[in-house]
């Protein structure tokens, strides 16, 4: 597995066709346990991602940086920072390299580490974590391909339905937090989708 620069931009792009596709699904999800602005805070920021990336990048690293630092400034609420922390991160493990599949495990190792340190946050709080996670353990694997990858990150997404939330806004709903799916566990399957949809080609 090799992820081009050409295939990150494809990653991005298509990452943000699904978020404009799913906004309003991401914001009712945001809707139940939080304050429905989750599909529109991730669709405004990744649009303006998409139309950053038609210029010229000398490597991967490149391009998610110019990701983390557009996320940063236009994606709203806590999903803005964690993202863009999780960009960042990920820019900076690939700084010089090749993105090979041992690259890209590292990359999300150090994302998930980001993410966890500004958001305070661990596994099992029902937040985007509980997506990132397991499909870090996916990426390490030896023999993963593009559809176990999607099938993690599905999985994972749908077991935050039954979680209570201890972080973030869904936190303030408690138990009744239960019954619904984390709205950034869902935005990060789609991420996560599109990635294996990029590498099985
Ligand atoms: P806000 O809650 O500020 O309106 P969003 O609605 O855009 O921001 O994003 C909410 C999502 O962010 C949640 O569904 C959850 O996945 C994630 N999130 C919120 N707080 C945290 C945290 N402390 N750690 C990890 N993820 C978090
Ligand atoms: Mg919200
Ligand atoms: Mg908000």
């Amino acid at each position: 597995m090799q992820l081009t620069v050409e295939d990150t931009i494809q990653w991005l792009k298509q990452f943000n066709d699904r978020l404009s596709e799913q906004k309003d699904y991401l914001s009712q999800l945001d809707r139940a346990i939080g304050d429905g602005d989750h599909g529109i805070n991730m669709a405004r920021g990744f649009q303006q991602v998409a139309e950053g990336l038609d210029g010229d990048f000398d490597e991967v690293s490149d391009v998610l940086k110019k990701t983390a630092t557009t996320v940063m400034s236009k994606v709203g609420g806590a999903s803005g920072p964690l993202y863009g922390t999780a960009f960042l991160k990920m820019s900076m493990e690939c700084k010089g390299k090749d993105v090979d599949a041992a690259v890209l495990a590292d990359m999300v190792e150090a994302a998930l580490g980001g993410i966890k340190q500004r958001g305070k946050s661990e596994e099992g709080e029902k937040t985007m974590i509980d997506v990132w996670a397991p499909v870090l353990g996916t990426l390490q694997e030896e023999d993963f391909d593009a559809e176990r990858l999607k099938q993690t990150a599905e999985e994972a997404m749908q077991k935050t339905e039954d979680m209570t939330a201890t972080k973030g806004r869904a936190s303030y709903f408690k138990e009744k937090s239960q019954g619904h799916l984390d709205p950034g566990a869902v935005s990060s399957y789609y991420l996560f989708a599109e990635l294996a949809d990029v590498i099985g080609k």
